[in-house]
C-alpha cells in the first residue's frame, strides 16, 4: 500500500486541513513554502495520467474550499501535480500541491 493510502487509512499520522468522503487535504511533511498542503483522492489513483474526468470535476471545488480554509484564495497560490519520473513524482498516488503564503519562486530548472 502506498504512503498516501496509509494516511487515508490512518496508519500514518497527518495534519489534516480539510476532509470529505472523497478527498483529504493535509500539510506536507517537508514544506517547500510557508504554506504547503497536499490534496489527494482517498481512492488510490496513480497520477493525473490515470484520473477520471469525474474525480477531476469533484476535486476542483474541494481544492478551492481548501484554499479558502487556508485563507490563501485572495493572495494566490501555486497548484501543481507531478506526473511520473520526468515530472518529479515521488509518491505514486495522485496529489496536488498547494504552495502559498509567500511569493513562490521558480521550481523548475533545465
Ligand atoms: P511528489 O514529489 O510530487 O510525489 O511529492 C510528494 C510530496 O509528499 C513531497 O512534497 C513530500 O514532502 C510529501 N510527503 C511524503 N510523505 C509524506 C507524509 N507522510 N506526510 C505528508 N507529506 C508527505
Ligand atoms: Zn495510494
Amino acid at each position: 500500500m502506498c504512503i498516501f493510502c496509509k494516511i487515508v487509512n490512518g496508519e500514518i499520522p497527518n495534519n489534516t486541513v480539510l476532509e470529505n468522503d472523497e478527498f483529504i487535504a493535509f500539510e506536507d511533511i517537508h514544506p517547500q513554502s510557508k504554506i504547503h498542503t497536499i490534496v489527494i483522492p482517498k481512492v488510490h489513483v496513480e497520477s493525473f495520467a490515470q484520473v477520471s474526468a469525474e474525480t477531476m470535476s469533484n476535486i476542483t471545488p474541494f481544492i478551492q474550499e481548501v484554499t479558502k480554509k487556508l485563507n490563501v484564495d485572495k493572495d494566490g497560490y501555486r497548484l501543481i501535480t507531478n506526473i511520473g519520473s520526468n515530472g518529479g513524482q515521488e509518491v505514486p498516488h495522485l496529489h496536488f500541491h498547494i504552495l502559498a503564503g509567500q511569493r513562490v519562486g521558480r521550481l523548475v530548472s533545465k
